[in-house]
């Protein structure tokens, strides 16, 4: 079903290269609002040529940025934090209309990738380097943090305005310059973040834009010799051939993998707090979010009262289309493959034995990729729906007997992105915290983290990490210094 508007859609969307707004000319892709299937924009498919353009012009501002003093670099971010922050209602409306996200969602990502850009520019008094001792008399040896160069960021759809920030502000701090390649899903929020961008004075072609598919451009972009380090989230998939492109050049890459997050509901847990928490976690998103719970472990004992409590929640949720109704808990899913996914792995599970709770099928809405908020019970390792990123509003449940059994389970997986716990006992949380084997692990809260942590996956989930210090300084390589003298 197509609500076509040519006019308005139509040559309104160009790449931003070298500080000019670029007409491609070339083949486009049709962007859809996933709530109401229409058309919303329709932006370049952009080639190999524009990618080498941006790469380029990216590469021949950046020993200029890099010499600029830090603080005078973190000055520019705070310019285009500031714009984000007077532009929230915009930014909110385009991301839920291309992705679907409900609008108080939005505008947190809004405000969000504006705190979060203001966080990065504050690093700017405190990168530090190191003084190492000599074996030689009359030696200093020094070890200084530079940029890597020119970064390539690939950004996937679910956070794609934040996503715009969490790979470009770390690197504009530390010296670095920028191609961010949108996702082919969500490209329109990058358009009218680069035109932000645009109205302040960032030296040109610090930041640049191009949109296209991940066969096209995200492909040129990864195996382009002109780019330092690939900044990568998205899917495993597209991670594996992001190495394989840049194993062509030996480009450095940082990918932020998909998750199998597992929540650990033991029985002497507040089981309103756990159930609250564990809710919040699946379904911020429409359950599309990389460190999502995806599979819950609870304690036999109190299995009933937990599925009771999960199951109100998720039977009391409310759904639509996001533009149209203000009064909503999630939108729908952000596209077909999406919902045609979330409703094949449910099938599945029932067809191995699954219990269906609550939910189970795709909602009775004539527009949009709805799917209801689905809980299972007598789930089993074996089954795909506790080993396979489901990413969407489903909840897979597993009952177990001990903690033990939890954290062996849960650890048994490919994903190690994130975990969390649910127990009153110090000594089981701490216990877990040791033995779950995840880049986080959240003790009686919801999954989600801060700009100040350090967001890493393990095994698929990843290589490398964004946020805090940490994060930082993977947009920079060390130059050790060694200085013979009087
Ligand atoms: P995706 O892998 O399909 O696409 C992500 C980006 O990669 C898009 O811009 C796409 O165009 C591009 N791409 C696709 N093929 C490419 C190729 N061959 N070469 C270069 N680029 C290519 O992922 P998605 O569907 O947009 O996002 C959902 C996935 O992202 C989920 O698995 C989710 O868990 C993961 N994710 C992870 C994190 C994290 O921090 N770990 C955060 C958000 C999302």
């Amino acid at each position: 079903m197509r609500l076509f508007r040519e006019q308005e859609v139509k040559g309104e969307y160009q790449n931003f290269i070298d500080g000019r707004f670029v007409a491609s000319g070339g083949p486009t892709v049709d962007v859809y609002n996933p709530a109401t299937f229409e058309l919303i924009g329709r932006v370049p498919d952009s080639g190999a040529d524009q990618v080498d353009e941006a790469v380029r012009a990216a590469r021949r501002v950046q020993p200029d940025w890099e010499r600029l003093p830090a603080i005078q670099r973190a000055n520019y971010l705070r310019k285009i934090s500031a714009k984000l922050r007077e532009n929230v209602e915009m930014l909110a409306q385009i991301i839920s209309r291309e992705q679907g996200k409900v609008l108080p969602l939005a505008r947190v990502e809004v405000n969000f990738t504006a705190d979060y850009i203001d966080y990065m520019a504050e690093w700017a008094r405190r990168l530090e380097g190191e003084v190492v001792t000599s074996d030689r008399a009359g030696e200093t040896i020094f070890l200084t943090r530079r940029p890597m160069g020119v970064v390539a960021g690939i950004i996937p759809w679910n956070f794609p305005l934040f996503l715009i920030a969490r790979k470009m502000a770390p690197a504009l701090v530390t010296g670095n310059t920028i191609v961010v390649k949108s996702s082919e899903e969500t490209p329109l929020n990058a358009f009218a973040f680069a035109k932000l961008v645009a109205e302040t004075d960032l030296p040109a072609g610090v930041f640049n834009h191009i949109s296209g598919t991940g066969a096209g451009a995200g492909a040129a972009l990864s195996s382009h010799p002109g780019v330092d380090l690939i900044s990568f989230t998205g899917s495993v998939e597209t991670g594996l051939r992001i190495m394989q492109a840049a194993a062509k050049n030996l480009t450095r890459v940082n990918l932020e993998l998909g998750g199998k997050a597992p929540a650990i509901v033991l029985a002497d847990a507040d089981l309103d707090l756990a159930a609250k928490a564990v809710y919040d976690s699946r379904m911020t998103n429409t359950g599309q979010l990389c460190n999502c719970a995806e599979r819950v472990y609870v304690e036999r004992k109190v299995a009933d009262q937990f599925v009771d409590r999960l199951a109100r929640r998720m039977r009391d949720t409310r759904y639509g289309d996001p533009l149209s109704n203000a009064d909503l808990d999630m939108g729908p899913l952000v596209n077909k493959v999406g919902l045609d996914k979330v409703a094949g792995m449910v099938e599945r599970a029932r067809s191995e034995g699954a219990t269906v709770v609550v939910g189970g099928a795709a909602a009775d809405i004539p527009r949009g990729y709805h799917y209801q908020p689905t809980v299972l019970t007598n789930c089993r390792a074996d089954m795909e729906i506790m080993r396979k990123e489901i990413f969407g509003p489903v909840l897979p449940i597993q009952t177990v007997d001990s903690v033990e059994e939890a954290i062996t389970l849960s650890n048994d997986s490919e994903y190690g992105l994130t975990s969390s716990i649910y127990t009153n006992d110090l000594n089981t949380a701490m216990r877990a915290t040791r033995e779950l084997r995840f880049g986080e692990t959240y003790i009686n809260r919801e999954h989600f983290e801060a700009m100040q942590g350090f967001h890493a996956g393990r095994r698929k989930s990843g290589i490398g990490g964004a946020d805090g210090k940490h994060g930082l300084y993977e947009y920079t390589e060390t130059h050790i210094v060694y200085m013979q003298h009087g």
